[in-house]
């Protein structure tokens, strides 16, 4: 599934199988998992992809080899800038993403760079896995930068909340769930994978919050979630792209409230989370879509319909 201009469908091509280069794996892929940050390269709101484009950077494939291999969102860094060099290669100045610099998994094959990819661990079947590698792992970075926070706000409960809930329950955390006016499907999510609390993002919840993630790419919530937190909490941004957040009054961020974002990942948080997972156990709901769907699951999550996570199958 080929994206050609941003805002319009992708189309569904024959392509060439492609050669992987010196350093790289060739994947048949099994299934990839459909991403918020799909949607945001579709719509052109974010400026660079490489076109044509073969979206999609949860990856879960076999190599030639028979190796069953994840692909996550970072596809190569430099390792030399001074990101690279001081164990930030999530910031690299010349790093490629996978489905937006790079071909991606909407797709019978795909390449990658075998040091950017991650076993995928036992007792995950292939469309289960595939949501650990973006949602999963962007969701434990975001938790990771919350700090040790007890009372845990999740704005927005797609995809990477619902597997950030249950790691944050595994480790004792306490959770508030916060979904769109009139979401009673997402309320309800919220509350079966274990807030105690869910309700609308402009109500306050009934405790402080230490800390607040937000997933929904919705600029007021951030605001809206300073004013939940209690001091020396922290708003971890989680997507890539956001609305524009909009101005508020400085007592909100006073009492060294911390508002900042989580740019993309690192290897590291990838063999973190990945060895995690089987641990808590982290179950994924997804609902699959077959490879020509793709630009209904697209629609789907758009309309905040899908419960879980959307996963191509192959
Ligand atoms: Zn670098
Ligand atoms: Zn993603």
């Amino acid at each position: 599934m080929v994206l050609t201009r941003a805002r319009e469908p992708l189309e569904l091509r024959d392509i060439p199988v492609p050669e992987p280069a010196p350093g790289q794996v060739r994947l048949r892929v099994l299934a990839c998992g459909v991403c918020r940050t799909d949607l945001h390269v579709l719509d052109g709101e974010l400026a660079r992809p490489k076109l044509p484009l073969v979206p999609g950077h949860q990856i879960v494939g076999v190599a030639d080899d028979g190796r069953r291999l994840g692909v996550p969102w970072l596809g190569w860094t430099d390792g030399t800038c001074r990101y690279c060099t001081s164990g930030r290669e999530n910031l690299c100045d010349a790093a490629r993403f996978t489905g937006y610099d790079v071909d991606g998994g909407y797709a019978e094959y795909a390449v990658a760079d075998e040091r950017y990819c991650f076993p995928i661990p036992d007792g995950y079947p292939d469309l289960q896995a595939a949501p650990l590698l973006c949602a999963g792992l962007i969701g434990y970075r975001s938790l990771r930068l919350a700090g040790d926070a007890e009372r845990l706000g999740l704005y927005g409960f797609g995809a990477s909340a619902h597997i950030v809930a249950q790691l944050a329950r595994h480790q004792g955390r306490r959770l508030f769930g916060f979904v769109r006016r009139g979401d009673d499907a997402a309320r309800a999510f919220a509350l079966e994978l274990g807030c105690e609390w869910a309700g609308t993002s402009d109500e306050r919840p009934p405790e402080e919050l230490d800390a607040a993630i937000v997933f929904a790419p919705a600029g007021e919530l951030v605001p809206s979630a300073l004013a939940a937190l209690a001091r020396g909490g922290t708003v971890v941004c989680a997507g890539i792209h956001m609305t524009d957040v909009p101005g508020f009054p400085y007592e909100l961020l006073w009492g060294e409230r911390v508002i900042r974002s989580v740019a993309n990942l690192t290897r590291r948080d990838g063999e973190e989370f990945l060895a995690l997972a089987p641990q808590v156990p982290i179950r994924t709901e997804i609902e699959t879509f077959a490879l020509e769907d793709a630009n209904d699951a697209l629609a789907r999550l758009r309309s905040g319909d899908v419960r879980g996570a959307a996963v191509l199958r192959l």
